[in-house]
């Protein structure tokens, strides 16, 4: 089954703003032309100025497939980021954006095949439809989903994450009387967790993507059952 053509530019109109973290907000947008993605795909956001000027950027859906006719969209706040803050501070409940997807053929999950996510910080998003779609459609036994971040206050889906397929790593702050101490994630946290024959699914900054792609490799990863997703300066 191929992945879709991205459709051509379309208006979303913001339904809901959700809350994550501090510094992370979902937009749950309704598309006027809904079309299914697959777990893992993006979709570019344009904003255009009274003057002409365009930005445009990239956000994973972070809700599952079969919820094509509204996606979500995490979007972490960067403090001087043009888009990002943009759609933090100005962005209400009933804007229209304009975006073009869904995007990706390569880091994308069908829903069938073992799978290890491996998520740093707001890399967790498109994990996070995969994790939903395992979820939804009863193959938990698939999926086992790592997300490493500093410290509870950044964990997003924080209410939805819990379950036997995930683990939470913390770098710097834990929750009380949580067993492991706070520090970098290590082969340890990922060799408990190998699913058999899976495919790793690596989202990050690029910097946290190669640590996880090295740790992987550490433990018999081939290279060609490790797919990488850097949210990085140049998204
Ligand atoms: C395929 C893909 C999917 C993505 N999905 C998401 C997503 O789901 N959620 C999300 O929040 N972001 C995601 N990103 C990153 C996103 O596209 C933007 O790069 C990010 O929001 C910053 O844009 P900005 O305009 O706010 O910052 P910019 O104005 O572009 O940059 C501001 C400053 O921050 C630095 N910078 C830029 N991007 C990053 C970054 N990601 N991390 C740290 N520093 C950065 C720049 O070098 C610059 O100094 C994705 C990127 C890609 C390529």
């Amino acid at each position: 089954m191929n992945t879709p053509t991205p459709g051509p530019w379309q208006v979303a109109t913001v339904k809901e703003i959700i809350r994550e973290t501090k510094r992370a907000k979902t937009f749950r947008l309704a598309l006027s032309e809904p079309s299914r993605h697959f777990a893992g795909q993006h979709y570019v956001v344009r904003l255009t100025a009274e003057d002409g000027y365009t930005a445009s950027r990239s956000y994973s859906v972070a809700s599952p497939p079969e919820q094509s006719q509204d996606i979500e969209v995490t979007v972490e706040r960067l403090e001087d980021g043009e888009v990002s803050s943009f759609l933090h501070d100005v962005v209400v409940p009933g804007d229209e954006l304009e975006v073009r997807g869904p995007i990706g053929g390569w880091f994308v999950w069908r829903g069938d095949t073992p799978a290890l996510l491996i998520a740093g910080g707001s890399g967790i998003v498109p994990l996070m439809s995969m994790l939903r779609l395992a979820r939804r459609s009863g193959r938990s036994d698939l999926v086992h989903l790592v997300v490493s971040v500093r410290s509870p206050d950044d964990l997003y889906y924080a209410d939805e994450l819990p379950g036997s397929d995930t683990t939470v790593v913390y770098t710097r702050e834990m929750p009380q009387l949580w067993a492991r101490p706070p520090g970098r994630l290590g082969e340890d946290d990922l060799r408990h967790v190998l699913v058999e024959r899976a495919t790793a699914y690596v989202c990050g900054s690029t910097g946290f993507a190669d640590h996880a792609t090295s740790l992987l490799t550490g433990l018999g990863f081939a290279d060609g059952r490790i797919r990488v997703e850097r949210f990085g300066p140049t998204g």
